[in-house]
């Protein structure tokens, strides 16, 4: 829209010249037929043959007047066309800039929030991580980056909510004798298994 902008601008500044011209090109001719009607009305000339001829230009500077003024009415009409362009395409742009820069300001402010969110969690991390023993956060770290970034899952109704398959009754067997402490895994991803009492254990 702005390319269009400085397209109707440029049109407006050029038919500006154009007018110009064009109603310098008109004064030329209508100062010299007002030479020539005060040369006739001095009667400095006599001559039937000169008098003939002027009165022949005259007639016929009034001719190319009368055209180079439709000349000026068209060009002002492409002015003013231009000129409501420019205004309509004006309009159009401070419209959708007023709408960026409120994508902006949100966009910003959301930017914000989430890098707020980010220090917060991070910190909980931190503190979470530093409270796990030192092998099992390793290993949980390990599945992590091999898994899409989610290195533990909960288990729930007998299924592994990291890769969402069904365990074996074999393998739920064997998680209902372990000990609480055990870390126990999925067989299908390897995730370290989170048992509650939603588990279905
Ligand atoms: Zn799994």
């Amino acid at each position: 829209m702005r390319d269009l902008l400085v397209a109707a601008q440029t049109e407006e500044s050029d038919t500006a010249r154009e007018q110009t011209k064009a109603e310098q090109d008109v004064d030329q001719v209508r100062q010299r037929a007002a030479r020539d009607q005060q040369r006739l009305d001095s009667g400095a000339v006599t001559s039937p043959k000169d008098l003939e001829n002027l009165q022949r230009e005259i007639t016929s500077l009034a001719k190319r007047q009368g055209d180079l003024e439709d000349v000026v009415l068209e060009v002002m009409e492409r002015r003013e066309s231009a000129q409501e362009r420019v205004a309509e395409l004006t309009e159009r742009v401070t419209s959708v800039q007023s709408k960026i820069d409120d994508a902006t300001a949100r966009r910003d402010a959301a930017f914000e929030e989430i890098d707020g969110e980010v220090a917060t969690v991070t910190k909980e991390r931190e503190v979470i991580a530093g409270s796990i023993p030192a092998d099992l956060l390793k290993l949980y770290d390990k599945l992590r980056g091999q898994q899409g970034g989610v290195g533990a899952a909960k288990l729930y109704a007998r299924s592994c909510q990291g890769c969402r398959q069904e365990l074996a009754i074999t393998e739920l067997a064997e998680i209902r004798k372990a000990a609480p402490d055990t870390v126990v895994r999925c067989e299908n991803c390897r995730r370290i298994l989170v048992r509650t009492s939603e588990s279905g254990l």
